[in-house]
């Protein structure tokens, strides 16, 4: 503890470097991807460093599947690049080189200095700019966890540890590199990664992690909206998304730090219907199935569309205008501080209007629904609704028959149009056609 202290203090790493052999760490030989092994000998050969890192090597060491690998390397991007056949340089600020072997795509970084003192930062202390090649042992430091600063050499075998992360893994523990505080300053994304790998590894936050993020939490609202949006996709997919949002309330990092999260975990009317969501999102992922992030959005932001639209009736304005502006009004709410992508909204909003159009069930407008191309997604946002007790689960029965049946029992199926309803669409059509709006309409 003390020698830890001391170590802080002078500036050096918590714990002296350590290489640990394959006997002491567990990582098979071949336990990595094809690519990612590729990846490395290719370097090597050409004379440089190449060590598997972050997230690949601590799921490994956890026993989990990693989901993608990274590499870091001395070698520079212009130097990793025409090692391989199909290789392309991301980015503008910071190059990597996204290297493609068959259907892996396996992304190469330089190590990168850690000097935050050279680095440009804001008033609030996050750094805006962080581009210097430096040392491994550099690269090491400006990670963010202990657990994710860990370096695995394909060729020798050994994993490379800079910070004490493989005693952390062992202990079960989350626990930042350097000062808690400066290091969130730096980068307040790192609070959500702090909750979302502690959720998703089932590790403990260690309590000089945990303690600074309810007072930081504030500075969660200078992060970029699409920088957020990433971070909260990659939570919300992470396969435990109702247990991330269970702690980002515990530390306190839900409050005021973004529309959306106060949405969901604070709206009783909505909170059984929210929870249905991410408990059906986490079973998706965990399944391998596919989850569409636009039904995830959609449901989620549901009943503050629902409300803003019900205030809007109140005020005496048609029901199909109000949901129309009720969605603007929280899609902009939300995207001031979350850049949900227009691809995404186009398709939240299709499924929220479509949401009333199940309540007709008669003729030609029912059938019409069944084939837009959007109904299945729209079918099970219902389901949603019909679970959470929002609307009666004879309806969603009735949907779901009707879409199961063939066409002579669909017809059957349909309900007599009503009166009203003609009357309506008729009184519409005139309007449109630019007709004075009759005496029996005001
Ligand atoms: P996941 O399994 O969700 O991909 P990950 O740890 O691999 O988790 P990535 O976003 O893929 O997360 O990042 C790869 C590595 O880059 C991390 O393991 C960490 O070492 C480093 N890193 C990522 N984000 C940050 C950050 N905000 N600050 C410092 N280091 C980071
Ligand atoms: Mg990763």
């Amino acid at each position: 503890m003390i020698k830890r202290f001391i170590r802080r203090v002078l500036g050096l790493p918590s714990e002296p470097m350590q290489r640990v052999p394959r006997e002491r760490h567990g990582i098979a030989r071949g336990a990595i991807s094809p690519g990612a092994a590729k990846v490395c000998s290719v370097l090597r050969e050409a004379g440089f460093g190449a060590f598997v890192v972050g997230g690949a090597v601590r799921d490994l060491l956890l026993g989990i599947a990693p989901k993608d690998y990274d590499i870091a390397t001395d070698a520079r991007p212009e130097q990793v690049k025409p090692l391989f056949r199909r290789a392309l340089l991301i980015g503008r600020r910071f190059r990597l080189v996204h290297v493609m072997l068959g259907p892996e795509t396996v992304e190469v970084s330089t190590f990168r200095a850690a000097d935050p003192e050279t680095a440009e930062k804001d008033e609030h202390g996050r750094v805006l700019r962080d581009n210097v090649f430096g040392t491994q042992a550099g690269d090491a430091r400006r990670r963010d966890f202990t657990v994710n600063a860990l370096y695995y050499d394909p060729a020798t075998g050994e994993v490379i540890d800079f910070h004490g992360g493989l005693a952390d893994l062992k202990k079960r523990v989350l626990r930042v590199i350097g000062d808690p505080e400066t290091r969130y300053r730096e980068d307040p994304v790192r609070m959500l990664r702090a909750v979302r790998l502690a959720a998703k590894l089932g590790l403990t936050l260690d309590a000089a992690t945990r303690a600074p993020i309810r007072k930081l939490a504030p500075l969660m609202e200078r992060v970029p909206p699409a920088r957020l949006f990433d971070e909260m996709l990659k939570l919300l997919l992470s396969g435990h998304a109702s247990a991330c949002l269970r702690q980002l309330r515990e530390v306190g990092l839900h409050k005021g730090l973004l529309p959306l999260l106060d949405v969901i975990l604070e709206q009783p009317l909505g909170e059984r219907f929210v929870t249905l969501a991410l408990a059906q999102t986490d079973e998706r992922v965990l399944a391998e199935r596919p989850v569409s992030p636009a039904f995830l959005f959609a449901a989620l932001l549901w009943h503050e569309v629902l409300a803003a639209s019900k205030a809007r009736r109140a005020r005496g304005e048609h029901p199909i205008p109000a949901l129309e502006a009720a969605m603007d009004e929280v899609l902009d709410a939300q995207c001031e501080k979350l850049a949900i992508t227009r691809r995404l909204t186009a398709t939240m909003r299709e499924v929220w209007t479509m949401q009333p159009r199940f309540e007709n069930r008669s003729g030609q407008r029912a059938v019409r629904l069944l084939e837009s191309p959007r109904f299945r997604m729209a079918y099970d946002f219902l389901a949603l609704r019909a679970a959470s007790g929002e609307v009666p689960a004879e309806l969603e029965a009735w949907w779901r028959a009707f879409q199961g049946a063939d066409a002579e029992t669909r017809k059957a199926m349909l309900l007599p149009e009503t009166a009203p309803a003609k009357r309506r669409r008729r009184r519409r059509r005139r309007k449109r056609a630019g007709a004075a709006e009759s005496p029996a309409a005001a």
